[in-house]
Protein backbone atom coordinates (compact mmCIF):
# COMPACT_ATOMS: atom_id res chain seq x y z
CA UNK A 1 0.00 0.00 0.00
CA UNK A 2 1.74 3.70 -0.93
CA UNK A 3 2.28 5.81 2.40
CA UNK A 4 0.76 8.95 2.07
CA UNK A 5 2.21 12.60 2.32
CA UNK A 6 0.61 15.50 2.34
CA UNK A 7 1.75 18.56 0.76
CA UNK A 8 0.95 22.15 1.85
CA UNK A 9 1.90 24.71 -0.42
CA UNK A 10 2.39 28.60 1.07
CA UNK A 11 3.79 30.03 -2.00
CA UNK A 12 7.18 31.27 -2.92
CA UNK A 13 9.87 31.23 -5.62
CA UNK A 14 9.04 27.52 -6.41
CA UNK A 15 5.06 28.79 -6.67
CA UNK A 16 6.04 31.88 -8.87
CA UNK A 17 6.40 32.95 -12.43
CA UNK A 18 7.10 36.37 -14.12
CA UNK A 19 4.33 38.75 -14.62
CA UNK A 20 4.93 40.64 -17.82
CA UNK A 21 2.81 43.42 -17.46
CA UNK A 22 4.50 44.14 -13.68
CA UNK A 23 7.96 42.79 -14.84
CA UNK A 24 7.99 41.32 -11.93
CA UNK A 25 7.76 37.67 -10.33
CA UNK A 26 4.47 36.80 -8.10
CA UNK A 27 3.61 33.56 -6.07
CA UNK A 28 0.32 32.32 -7.94
CA UNK A 29 0.83 28.50 -8.44
CA UNK A 30 -0.99 25.66 -5.87
CA UNK A 31 -0.07 22.72 -5.03
CA UNK A 32 -1.84 21.19 -7.38
CA UNK A 33 0.01 22.92 -9.64
CA UNK A 34 3.34 22.09 -8.18
CA UNK A 35 2.47 18.16 -8.50
CA UNK A 36 1.48 18.52 -11.83
CA UNK A 37 4.82 19.48 -12.63
CA UNK A 38 7.02 17.39 -10.88
CA UNK A 39 9.22 15.26 -14.03
CA UNK A 40 8.29 12.21 -12.08
CA UNK A 41 6.14 10.89 -9.08
CA UNK A 42 7.96 9.36 -6.41
CA UNK A 43 7.07 6.00 -6.56
CA UNK A 44 5.07 4.05 -3.64
CA UNK A 45 3.75 7.20 -2.18
CA UNK A 46 0.77 8.97 -2.67
CA UNK A 47 1.05 12.94 -2.29
CA UNK A 48 -2.48 14.90 -1.11
CA UNK A 49 -2.01 18.46 -1.32
CA UNK A 50 -3.68 21.20 1.00
CA UNK A 51 -3.45 25.23 0.09
CA UNK A 52 -2.20 27.27 2.68
CA UNK A 53 -1.18 30.29 0.37
CA UNK A 54 0.75 31.71 -2.42
CA UNK A 55 2.64 34.54 -0.64
CA UNK A 56 6.61 35.53 -0.80
CA UNK A 57 8.11 34.19 2.65
CA UNK A 58 9.48 38.04 3.19
CA UNK A 59 5.33 38.54 3.65
CA UNK A 60 4.60 36.24 6.18
CA UNK A 61 4.17 37.18 9.78
CA UNK A 62 4.66 35.30 13.18
CA UNK A 63 1.04 34.61 13.38
CA UNK A 64 0.66 32.69 9.87
CA UNK A 65 4.06 30.80 10.51
CA UNK A 66 2.44 29.56 13.97
CA UNK A 67 -0.97 28.96 11.98
CA UNK A 68 1.27 26.52 9.55
CA UNK A 69 3.08 24.91 12.54
CA UNK A 70 -0.49 24.03 14.05
CA UNK A 71 -1.86 22.83 10.73
CA UNK A 72 1.51 20.59 10.25
CA UNK A 73 0.63 19.20 13.91
CA UNK A 74 -2.75 18.45 13.06
CA UNK A 75 -2.25 17.08 9.71
CA UNK A 76 0.08 14.56 11.42
CA UNK A 77 -2.41 13.52 13.89
CA UNK A 78 -3.93 11.73 11.08
CA UNK A 79 -2.34 7.93 11.41
CA UNK A 80 -2.64 7.23 7.51
CA UNK A 81 -0.29 9.99 7.08
CA UNK A 82 3.27 9.58 6.93
CA UNK A 83 4.77 12.79 7.02
CA UNK A 84 4.49 16.64 5.56
CA UNK A 85 6.40 18.41 2.91
CA UNK A 86 5.71 22.05 3.08
CA UNK A 87 6.62 24.50 0.21
CA UNK A 88 7.63 27.74 0.89
CA UNK A 89 9.51 30.76 0.21
CA UNK A 90 13.50 30.60 0.60
CA UNK A 91 13.97 34.34 2.26
CA UNK A 92 12.40 32.93 6.18
CA UNK A 93 12.07 29.15 5.30
CA UNK A 94 15.12 28.61 7.99
CA UNK A 95 12.45 30.51 10.35
CA UNK A 96 9.06 28.96 9.61
CA UNK A 97 11.03 25.24 9.50
CA UNK A 98 12.70 26.69 13.28
CA UNK A 99 9.26 26.95 14.64
CA UNK A 100 8.14 23.93 13.51
CA UNK A 101 10.47 21.93 14.81
CA UNK A 102 10.34 23.69 18.46
CA UNK A 103 6.20 23.63 17.97
CA UNK A 104 5.39 20.39 16.24
CA UNK A 105 6.13 17.41 19.02
CA UNK A 106 5.23 14.39 16.22
CA UNK A 107 7.98 11.92 15.17
CA UNK A 108 6.95 12.09 11.96
CA UNK A 109 9.01 14.12 9.37
CA UNK A 110 8.73 17.23 8.68
CA UNK A 111 10.56 18.59 5.53
CA UNK A 112 10.42 22.42 4.10
CA UNK A 113 12.01 22.94 0.43
CA UNK A 114 11.77 25.75 -2.36
CA UNK A 115 13.77 27.19 -5.28
CA UNK A 116 15.94 29.92 -6.43
CA UNK A 117 14.63 29.65 -10.07
CA UNK A 118 10.99 30.46 -10.37
CA UNK A 119 8.33 27.95 -11.97
CA UNK A 120 8.27 29.75 -15.30
CA UNK A 121 12.60 29.24 -15.78
CA UNK A 122 12.99 26.49 -17.85
CA UNK A 123 15.48 24.88 -15.60
CA UNK A 124 13.21 25.84 -12.12
CA UNK A 125 15.18 23.55 -9.39
CA UNK A 126 11.60 23.46 -7.74
CA UNK A 127 10.10 19.72 -9.58
CA UNK A 128 13.40 17.79 -8.12
CA UNK A 129 13.37 19.59 -4.99
CA UNK A 130 9.85 18.80 -4.22
CA UNK A 131 10.41 15.16 -5.28
CA UNK A 132 13.73 14.52 -3.61
CA UNK A 133 11.15 16.24 -0.16
CA UNK A 134 8.65 13.95 -0.51
CA UNK A 135 10.78 11.02 -0.77
CA UNK A 136 12.40 12.77 2.52
CA UNK A 137 8.63 13.01 3.93
CA UNK A 138 8.01 9.53 3.67
CA UNK A 139 11.71 7.79 5.05
CA UNK A 140 11.85 6.01 8.14
CA UNK A 141 15.26 7.20 8.62
CA UNK A 142 13.78 10.68 9.10
CA UNK A 143 11.41 9.52 11.60
CA UNK A 144 12.60 11.62 15.08
CA UNK A 145 15.02 13.96 14.18
CA UNK A 146 12.60 17.35 14.02
CA UNK A 147 12.15 19.21 10.82
CA UNK A 148 14.82 19.94 7.89
CA UNK A 149 15.44 21.50 5.05
CA UNK A 150 15.62 19.95 2.08
CA UNK A 151 17.53 21.98 -1.06
CA UNK A 152 19.57 20.78 -3.84
CA UNK A 153 19.89 17.17 -2.49
CA UNK A 154 20.71 18.25 0.87
CA UNK A 155 19.33 17.55 4.12
CA UNK A 156 19.44 20.06 6.70
CA UNK A 157 18.20 20.35 10.39
CA UNK A 158 15.95 23.57 11.07
CA UNK A 159 17.89 24.39 13.79
CA UNK A 160 20.79 24.51 12.25
CA UNK A 161 20.67 25.81 8.73
CA UNK A 162 20.60 29.31 7.41
CA UNK A 163 20.23 30.40 3.39
CA UNK A 164 23.74 31.65 2.55
CA UNK A 165 23.01 32.50 -1.37
CA UNK A 166 20.94 34.70 -2.63
CA UNK A 167 20.39 33.56 -5.73
CA UNK A 168 22.33 30.05 -6.10
CA UNK A 169 20.54 26.72 -6.24
CA UNK A 170 22.19 25.53 -3.79
CA UNK A 171 21.47 27.88 -1.46
CA UNK A 172 21.39 26.19 2.11
CA UNK A 173 24.08 25.60 4.52
CA UNK A 174 24.55 24.47 8.46
CA UNK A 175 27.10 26.49 9.20
CA UNK A 176 30.04 24.52 10.93
CA UNK A 177 27.98 21.45 11.19
CA UNK A 178 27.10 20.29 8.00
CA UNK A 179 23.89 18.51 6.54
CA UNK A 180 22.35 15.50 8.08
CA UNK A 181 22.26 13.50 4.68
CA UNK A 182 21.04 14.04 1.34
CA UNK A 183 18.98 12.32 -1.47
CA UNK A 184 20.96 10.79 -4.02
CA UNK A 185 19.56 8.65 -7.20
CA UNK A 186 16.16 8.72 -5.05
CA UNK A 187 17.49 7.02 -2.39
CA UNK A 188 17.44 9.22 1.36
CA UNK A 189 21.10 9.01 3.20
CA UNK A 190 21.08 9.95 6.20
CA UNK A 191 23.98 10.58 7.84
CA UNK A 192 23.70 12.30 11.68
CA UNK A 193 21.04 12.54 13.85
CA UNK A 194 20.48 16.01 15.88
CA UNK A 195 21.72 15.15 19.36
CA UNK A 196 18.57 17.66 21.09
CA UNK A 197 15.30 19.03 20.41
CA UNK A 198 14.10 21.48 22.14
CA UNK A 199 9.86 21.40 22.65
CA UNK A 200 7.95 24.55 23.45
CA UNK A 201 4.14 24.14 24.21
CA UNK A 202 2.42 27.32 23.77
CA UNK A 203 -0.91 28.77 22.40
CA UNK A 204 0.57 31.82 21.06
CA UNK A 205 3.91 33.50 19.74
CA UNK A 206 5.00 36.90 21.31
CA UNK A 207 5.49 39.22 18.30
CA UNK A 208 7.29 41.79 20.23
CA UNK A 209 10.80 40.62 20.10
CA UNK A 210 13.23 42.65 18.09
CA UNK A 211 16.44 41.96 16.63
CA UNK A 212 19.66 44.49 16.48
CA UNK A 213 22.60 43.56 14.71
CA UNK A 214 25.49 45.26 16.19
CA UNK A 215 28.06 46.66 14.52
CA UNK A 216 31.15 48.95 14.95
CA UNK A 217 30.58 51.60 17.85
CA UNK A 218 26.48 50.79 17.16
CA UNK A 219 24.28 53.28 19.58
CA UNK A 220 22.64 51.51 22.75
CA UNK A 221 19.76 53.71 22.02
CA UNK A 222 17.78 51.34 20.38
CA UNK A 223 17.58 48.94 23.30
CA UNK A 224 16.06 52.06 25.30
CA UNK A 225 13.52 52.92 22.42
CA UNK A 226 12.78 49.70 22.49
CA UNK A 227 11.98 49.74 26.22
CA UNK A 228 10.26 52.33 25.94
CA UNK A 229 7.84 51.19 22.84
CA UNK A 230 6.94 48.33 25.09
CA UNK A 231 9.26 45.30 23.31
CA UNK A 232 8.83 42.36 25.37
CA UNK A 233 12.37 41.09 24.67
CA UNK A 234 15.36 41.87 22.48
CA UNK A 235 18.22 39.83 20.63
CA UNK A 236 21.23 41.12 19.81
CA UNK A 237 23.10 39.41 17.22
CA UNK A 238 26.79 40.32 19.04
CA UNK A 239 30.52 40.32 18.28
CA UNK A 240 32.37 37.19 18.58
CA UNK A 241 31.82 35.37 21.80
CA UNK A 242 29.17 37.71 22.69
CA UNK A 243 30.82 41.33 22.81
CA UNK A 244 28.45 44.21 22.24
CA UNK A 245 30.01 48.26 22.00
CA UNK A 246 30.87 50.64 25.51
CA UNK A 247 27.28 51.50 26.59
CA UNK A 248 25.35 47.98 25.96
CA UNK A 249 25.67 46.93 29.50
CA UNK A 250 24.36 49.39 30.94
CA UNK A 251 20.94 49.31 28.40
CA UNK A 252 20.48 45.84 28.93
CA UNK A 253 20.58 46.37 32.97
CA UNK A 254 17.77 49.21 32.21
CA UNK A 255 16.00 46.85 29.93
CA UNK A 256 16.77 44.07 33.13
CA UNK A 257 15.35 45.76 35.36
CA UNK A 258 11.99 46.28 33.63
CA UNK A 259 11.73 42.27 33.30
CA UNK A 260 12.72 42.96 29.51
CA UNK A 261 15.02 39.86 28.78
CA UNK A 262 18.08 40.67 26.44
CA UNK A 263 19.71 37.57 24.51
CA UNK A 264 23.06 38.13 23.02
CA UNK A 265 23.53 35.78 20.26
CA UNK A 266 26.69 35.72 18.06
CA UNK A 267 26.82 37.68 14.34
CA UNK A 268 29.23 34.89 13.73
CA UNK A 269 28.32 32.21 12.00
CA UNK A 270 29.94 29.32 13.71
CA UNK A 271 31.11 28.77 17.13
CA UNK A 272 29.04 29.41 20.65
CA UNK A 273 28.57 32.76 22.54
CA UNK A 274 30.25 32.65 26.09
CA UNK A 275 31.03 35.52 28.63
CA UNK A 276 34.82 36.06 28.36
CA UNK A 277 35.60 39.56 28.15
CA UNK A 278 35.17 42.50 30.89
CA UNK A 279 34.49 46.11 30.96
CA UNK A 280 33.16 48.22 28.30
CA UNK A 281 30.27 45.98 27.75
CA UNK A 282 32.52 42.99 27.00
CA UNK A 283 30.32 39.57 27.67
CA UNK A 284 30.81 39.42 31.62
CA UNK A 285 29.56 42.61 31.81
CA UNK A 286 26.47 42.08 29.71
CA UNK A 287 25.91 39.06 31.78
CA UNK A 288 26.13 40.63 34.78
CA UNK A 289 24.06 43.21 33.57
CA UNK A 290 21.11 40.32 33.02
CA UNK A 291 21.86 38.90 29.66
CA UNK A 292 21.19 35.60 28.52
CA UNK A 293 23.55 33.59 26.12
CA UNK A 294 22.18 31.86 23.29
CA UNK A 295 25.03 29.43 23.09
CA UNK A 296 25.17 28.09 19.53
CA UNK A 297 21.43 28.82 18.35
CA UNK A 298 21.70 31.56 15.63
CA UNK A 299 20.70 35.42 15.97
CA UNK A 300 17.74 34.41 14.05
CA UNK A 301 16.63 31.55 15.72
CA UNK A 302 16.83 32.89 19.44
CA UNK A 303 14.39 35.22 18.25
CA UNK A 304 11.79 32.47 17.57
CA UNK A 305 12.82 30.80 20.35
CA UNK A 306 11.79 33.65 22.53
CA UNK A 307 8.72 34.36 20.97
CA UNK A 308 7.53 30.98 21.73
CA UNK A 309 9.18 31.05 25.27
CA UNK A 310 7.20 34.46 26.02
CA UNK A 311 4.19 33.23 24.49
CA UNK A 312 3.97 30.42 26.98
CA UNK A 313 4.79 32.66 29.86
CA UNK A 314 7.54 31.20 31.37
CA UNK A 315 9.09 32.28 34.60
CA UNK A 316 12.42 33.67 34.17
CA UNK A 317 13.94 30.56 35.49
CA UNK A 318 12.22 28.42 32.90
CA UNK A 319 13.34 30.71 30.74
CA UNK A 320 17.55 30.11 31.76
CA UNK A 321 16.73 26.56 31.29
CA UNK A 322 14.84 26.30 27.84
CA UNK A 323 17.30 29.27 26.19
CA UNK A 324 20.66 27.00 27.76
CA UNK A 325 19.02 23.51 26.40
CA UNK A 326 18.06 25.32 22.88
CA UNK A 327 21.89 26.89 22.95
CA UNK A 328 23.65 23.67 23.96
CA UNK A 329 24.14 21.69 20.96
N1 LIG B 1 13.54 34.46 -2.91
C1 LIG B 1 12.46 33.92 -2.25
C2 LIG B 1 12.16 32.47 -2.61
O1 LIG B 1 13.06 31.80 -2.91
C3 LIG B 1 11.26 34.72 -2.17
C4 LIG B 1 10.51 34.21 -0.97
O2 LIG B 1 11.14 33.93 0.02
O3 LIG B 1 9.32 34.04 -1.09
O4 LIG B 1 11.10 31.97 -2.56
Amino acid sequence: MNKTVVLIATGGTIASTEDAAEGAVNANLSGHDLLARLHSRPEGISVREEAFGALGSYALDLGMAHRLCRRIAAILENPEVVGVVVTHGTDTMEESAYLSDILVTSEKPVVFTGAQRHAGEPDTDGPRNIADAIRCAASDALRGIGTVVLFEGDIHAAREVSKTHTSRVDAFRSAGLGKLGEVDGGEVYLYRRPTQRVHVATKRLESRVELMLLGLGSSPEYLDFCLQSGVKAVVLAAFGRGNAPRGFADAVRRLSTHNIPVIVASRCPEGRTLPVYGRDSGGCSLAAAGAYFSGSLSPIKARLLMSALLGAGLTAAELTAKIRGAGAS
